[in-house]
């Protein structure tokens, strides 16, 4: 017996749409494709249309990218991904799809009103004949049957390991093996592009080794997956700072990953005539030189300390680190200690101080966002990142693609009701913060943590605890600008003086593109222009709107010269879309980048 089922409303119109859509691309009418957008319709592609990471507003802008790019994409075979049902909610029918390029299969998301699409997600995942030998196409491993001289997977890797940058050159030169270098490694091995990381320290996993010791990351495990190997479901919601370190450096192991611990690159060059990098770089010691044809700086946005430079430092008899060289709390009990910035780090180092019995200060130069965290990870995260999410059905995948969904030049709308239900849940804690005399803020448009964070990558806590201190004054909170130090401790602008035994600097961390400035030069930092912010013109975040983390994942003004990072959730997600454009250059599939990345910044 058959059973045939009616398409219910939402199916109906997608499938309508997608028809539409796919008749009029394939028409090369682009007119006619716009004019099946809203006036305020979105696009946002992740390298399927544009072999670029932009969003498009408005059906002009829509019209110009399909102008430009239809003729080499030549899109197909639009349909609703099989076993997701379209959903109608609010007016808006939301939909998953599928297609493909002339290069690859795409995955994407639709939401319609009105029978015309409001956003449009458009993302490749996969280059024809390039596909990643996963699942059905896992290697064998074994070869059965007799060969003579027959090479076992140990002997094949130590070849590979002891030929690949010696006599032979890496495609890819990926600098910095933290989590950000390591999961785009692993991702361009499985599409076998040869590559290798390197970084100056000596273990993977020793970033965070390094950090200060009572570190938990702050984000739950479900957003902090790596490609390939999720965390075992015993994983602790909040990783210690040294598990994950191990996990990552199991990680390079399993995933096979050409490694070069205690290698540090000392400066590169890039010959356009030759289409190759040098690249001096010490290993072990020892001078080398690597050639590779693309270079990744995956040196940390959270890498380069921003160390301040204030009269009388030098005067100053007392110990001063900037927080990332900070060790923890062991060697300060009892003394006086002051901290200089009121966001993540400061408050985490401030706590561990409190907790060994230390005379603790905070210097709050300016306003901090707070949220607790399981306020956080309940009305923040909790829909997408969480075991609740994943008994919906939502996969961390999953969760990904429906973040990236959404605009960023919207996404401060979605955020803002959550921000006010965080607000109305914990107002106790706020009230007796702001009595406290700390200056508290929402975002500027109220907007909170993720649109900071997407927007300047600082300003924020989410709270493990030692917002409490604060609030009760077990850490002495006190607001202004630091003036000079003097050899006792740390004076205020308006006078105060703060004696110290130990000052702190926890004033966050610099631009990805100085490390360009350190290794390459000032003039290919000043080309490439500012590593992240979405150009909303909010602090530290200035115009014009990018719509898109500037230079991220993404190619810049300078050829061959990407920056991976972020955090682990975007380190997963992003690396993909790296991964592929590197893999497409090195098989020759065509990349023309439609809309390169415009520097408006120099840091
Ligand atoms: C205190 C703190 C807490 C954080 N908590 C979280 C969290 O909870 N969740 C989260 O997702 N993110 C968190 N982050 C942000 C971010 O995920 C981390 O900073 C993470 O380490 C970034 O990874 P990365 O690979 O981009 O850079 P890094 O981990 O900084 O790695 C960069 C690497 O580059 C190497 N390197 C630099 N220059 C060279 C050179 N010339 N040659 C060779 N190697 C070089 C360095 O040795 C380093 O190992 C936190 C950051 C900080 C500072």
């Amino acid at each position: 017996m058959t059973i045939t089922t009616q398409p219910t409303e939402s199916m109906t119109a997608v499938t309508t749409w997608l028809g539409e859509f796919g008749a009029a691309l394939t028409a090369n009418d682009q007119g006619r494709a716009a004019a099946l957008f809203t006036e305020d319709c979105f696009w946002r592609d992740l390298i399927a249309f544009t072999w670029n990471i932009r969003t498009f507003e408005g059906r002009a802008e829509v019209t110009a990218m399909l102008t430009a790019t239809l003729d080499l994409v030549r899109p197909s075979g639009w349909k609703v991904t099989a076993g997701e049902e379209p959903a109608e909610a609010g007016g808006i029918t939301e939909a998953w799809i599928d297609f493909e390029t002339s290069a690859g299969r795409g995955h994407g998301h639709l939401r319609l009103r009105d029978g015309q699409c409001w956003t449009l997600l458009t993302t490749l995942y996969e280059l024809t004949g390039y596909e990643e030998p996963r699942g059905l196409r896992r290697p064998m491993g074994a070869e059965h049957g007799v060969t003579r001289e027959r090479t076992t997977w140990l002997e094949k890797r130590q070849h590979e390991e002891r030929e690949l940058g010696v006599t032979e050159q890496p495609y890819v030169l990926v600098i910095g093996g933290g989590q950000a270098g390591i999961v785009l490694t692993a991702r361009l091995r499985q599409l076998g592009v040869p590559t290798i990381v390197i970084d100056k320290r000596p273990r993977p996993g020793d970033q965070w080794r390094s950090r200060y010791k009572s570190l938990c990351l702050h984000d739950p495990v479900w957003y902090d997956h790596l490609p390939y190997l999720k965390f075992p479901d015993n994983w602790p919601v909040f990783s210690p700072k040294d598990k994950i370190a191990d996990w990552l450096e199991s990680y390079t192991r399993v995933m096979e990953l050409n490694y070069w611990p205690n290698t540090e690159a000392k400066n590169a060059s890039y010959d356009e005539a030759s289409g190759e990098w040098t690249v001096n770089v010490e290993r072990e010691g020892q001078p080398m030189v690597l050639r590779p044809r693309q270079l990744v700086l995956a040196t940390g946005m959270s890498g380069k300390p921003n160390v301040p430079s204030f009269p009388g430092m030098d005067s100053f008899r007392g110990e001063q680190h900037h927080s990332s060289a900070h060790p923890g709390p062991d060697a300060y009990r009892g003394k006086r200690c002051v901290i200089v910035g009121s966001n993540n780090s400061a408050f985490d180092i401030c706590g561990a101080l409190w907790e060994v019995g230390a005379d603790v200060t905070m210097v709050q130069r300016s306003s901090t966002h707070i949220v607790r965290s399981a306020t956080l990870m309940d009305i923040g995260l909790g829909d997408l990142y969480s075991e609740r999410a994943v008994a919906s059905g939502i996969t961390t995948e999953k969760a990904d693609m429906i973040f990236a969904s959404v605009p960023y030049r919207i996404l401060h709308q979605f955020q803002i009701p959550l921000y006010e239900q965080m607000r109305e849940r914990d107002k106790d804690f706020y009230e007796r913060l702001e009595k406290a005399g700390f200056d508290h803020d929402w975002g500027e448009d109220g907007s909170g943590l993720f649109m900071k964070y997407l927007r300047r990558g600082s300003g924020y806590y989410i709270d493990v605890g030692a917002a409490d201190l604060v609030a009760n004054g077990d850490v002495k909170l006190v607001r202004g600008q630091v003036d000079h130090l003097t050899s006792r401790g740390v004076v205020l602008a308006d006078g105060t003086e703060l004696p110290a035994d130990l000052v702190v600097y926890a004033t966050g961390y610099n631009s990805m593109n100085s490390w360009a400035a350190d290794l390459i030069s000032a003039d290919v930092a000043d080309r490439v222009g500012k590593c992240w912010g979405l150009g909303s013109s909010t602090a530290k975040d200035p115009g014009p709107w990018e719509g898109e983390e500037r230079n991220m994942w993404k190619p810049t003004q300078a050829e061959a010269l990407w920056f991976m990072g972020g955090n682990l959730h975007q380190s997963r997600h992003y690396s993909l879309y790296l991964a592929l454009q590197l893999k497409a250059r090195q098989v020759g599939v065509p990349t023309p980048v439609y809309a390169l990345q415009e520097v408006h910044h120099l840091r």
